[in-house]
């Protein structure tokens, strides 16, 4: 399932690492934050590295809905309810300012981002009221929003909150751009190179473990998506949340704007220009990373609702992607513990990334060169305000406790031996040890059922045919091998019994 815009993109593969180099800072993650980051920091002449696992876009960033709004949703009325006046400005102007520099890079880079409106809309009565909600909070917050009682759209839409100028792209021709101009002020990119931990080193530099040796770093910036280290225990204050995506080939006229829904379940839509012409992009279905039930039902629902609005749809990609809502509604950018300015993260964009990810990048290097933006403080890894969010921190760690024991004891006992039918996973205890197996292109393989992070047990995901864990959201490919999340190591692969194929 690779998203419209992998598909089509054309980054050429980056550098292998030298093990031994030093950096002044080392950048972890080649998705939008990252690069932003390492550019905006190679342009105040920082000496800086970006060390990617996988490929420039593999993550959140290359499988994006792509738009660049500061009407998100119902994320106004969100911080609103738990944050002062002062901190939902804080948070549009972070948003704001992300948005101008993503724009004016595009400008200034031939990067196509294509001005069109955004629509937060009601699809039914009851969601009249957080329409309504969200009219209010973002007037608070200064955007010039227009309340609408009639969207002219073929879809079930009672209303709407609209937001003039805002504007899509294709996230991997940004990507691209940003790569180039990183490595072109000397920041090299290292691809397929999986960070596996950092820690202090004997001559007060920290040293980033990679699974091609190790690399010098004063600074280190995780711009990871969840952040990979568990110092701060941030994976406790995020919740992991995948959607689910796709392209639709229609005769029909496509509405022209941006669109979603303010209540569940999630219907984001927008045009999005391919080379053969027009196609409908339809998103939404979003729940907890392996939680929920089948992944299939939720992705096929998803054309089910295009069909039904849109009789000719047909799809021409599908895809899945996920990302991090924080317990406390704002994003987490800053040290990765009080006072440890040497190790930074940027997380908890909650869907909204590509303004916030930006916003992040330029708080990371405003602070580094000793010149932060006024609202950064709002956008802070540590703030007062979290512990506001106690409660629903207990909330979501309660879940993954559940979570945790429920599939300790989901492991069921299985003597006969019999490989999964294709397509299919299933979790085994086998003496005291849960075992993971499945068959996919009609091979089965056994790998450990415990996540190398927090010990969860995975779950199978029959959509994307992968190991996905309920407690914090890493994932891993039938045959173990780590695709994302805060784990930095593969699900341990075990031999197939004797007699089984
Ligand atoms: C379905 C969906 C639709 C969305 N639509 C929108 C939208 O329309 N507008 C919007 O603003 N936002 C949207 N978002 C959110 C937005 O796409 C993300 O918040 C944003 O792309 C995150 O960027 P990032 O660089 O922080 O993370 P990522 O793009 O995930 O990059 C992190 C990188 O770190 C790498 N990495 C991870 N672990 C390691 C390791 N151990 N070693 C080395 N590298 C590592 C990963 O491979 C990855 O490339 C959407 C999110 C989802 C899930």
């Amino acid at each position: 399932m690779t998203s419209l815009w992998l598909h089509g993109a054309q980054i050429p593969a980056r550098l292998r690492l030298t093990p031994g180099s030093r950096f002044d800072t080392v950048v972890i993650g080649g998705g939008l934050t990252g690069l932003v980051t390492a550019l905006l920091m190679a342009e105040n002449g920082i000496e800086v590295a970006v060390v990617e696992g996988r490929r420039v876009g593999a993550g959140t960033t290359g499988s994006t809905t792509g738009k660049i709004s500061l009407l998100q949703g119902t994320r106004a009325q969100q911080i609103a309810a738990h944050h002062s006046d002062h901190a939902l400005r804080a948070y549009v102007e972070a948003n704001r300012a992300g948005q101008e520099w993503l724009l004016r890079f595009c400008a200034e880079h031939r990067v196509p981002a294509e001005r069109v409106a955004a629509l937060t809309y009601a699809q039914n009565e009851d969601e009249l009221s957080a329409v309504r909600a969200e009219f209010a909070a973002t007037q608070k917050a200064g955007l010039a929003t227009e309340l609408l009682d009639e969207v002219d759209v073929p879809f079930p839409a009672h209303g709407a909150v609209r937001l003039a100028d805002q504007a899509q792209l294709d996230p991997m021709a940004l990507l691209a751009a940003l790569a180039a101009e990183v490595e072109s002020h000397g920041a090299p990119i290292y691809e397929s190179t999986l960070v596996r931990g950092v820690h202090h080193g004997e001559r007060g530099d920290l040293v980033v473990s990679t699974e091609h040796g190790e690399l010098a770093a004063r600074k280190v910036v995780l711009a990871t998506g969840t952040p990979i280290l568990d110092r701060g225990g941030f994976f406790a204050r995020l919740t992991p949340q995948r959607s689910y995506l796709a392209a639709f080939a229609v005769d029909e006229p496509i509405p022209h704007d941006m669109y979603i829904s303010a209540g569940s379940p999630t219907r984001s839509l927008r045009r999005v220009q391919g080379p053969d012409g027009e196609l409908l992009l339809v998103g939404g279905n979003g729940h907890v990373v392996g939680r929920g039930g089948s992944t299939r039902r939720k992705a096929d629902d998803l054309v089910s609702w295009a069909r039904t609005w849109f009789p000719t749809a047909t799809p021409v990609h599908q895809w899945s992607a996920q990302d991090y809502a924080p317990v406390d509604e704002l994003p987490y950018v800053g040290p990765v513990l009080p006072g440890q300015n040497d190790i930074q993260l940027a997380t908890g964009y909650a869907k909204w990334g590509l303004t916030n990810g930006v916003a992040a990048a330029i708080a990371l290097a405003g602070r580094r060169v000793g010149d932060p933006p006024d609202w950064a403080g709002a956008l802070a890894s540590w703030r007062p305000s979290e512990l506001k969010a106690l409660p629903t921190a207990t909330k979501v760690n309660g879940a993954v406790a559940q979570h945790l024991s429920a599939g300790w004891l989901r492991a069921v006992t299985r003597h006969d031996g019999a490989a999964p039918a294709e397509g299919c996973g299933a979790v085994l205890r086998e003496g005291l040890h849960p075992t993971a197996v499945c068959t996919v292109d009609g091979t089965t393989t056994r790998v450990s059922a415990i996540c190398p992070h927090l010990y969860g047990i995975v779950s199978w995901n029959d959509a994307e045919r992968t190991w996905d864990c309920p407690l914090h959201g890493s994932r891993f490919a039938p045959d173990g091998t780590l695709l994302e999340g805060p784990a930095t190591r593969s699900l341990t692969p075990l031999q197939m019994p004797r007699g089984t194929s």
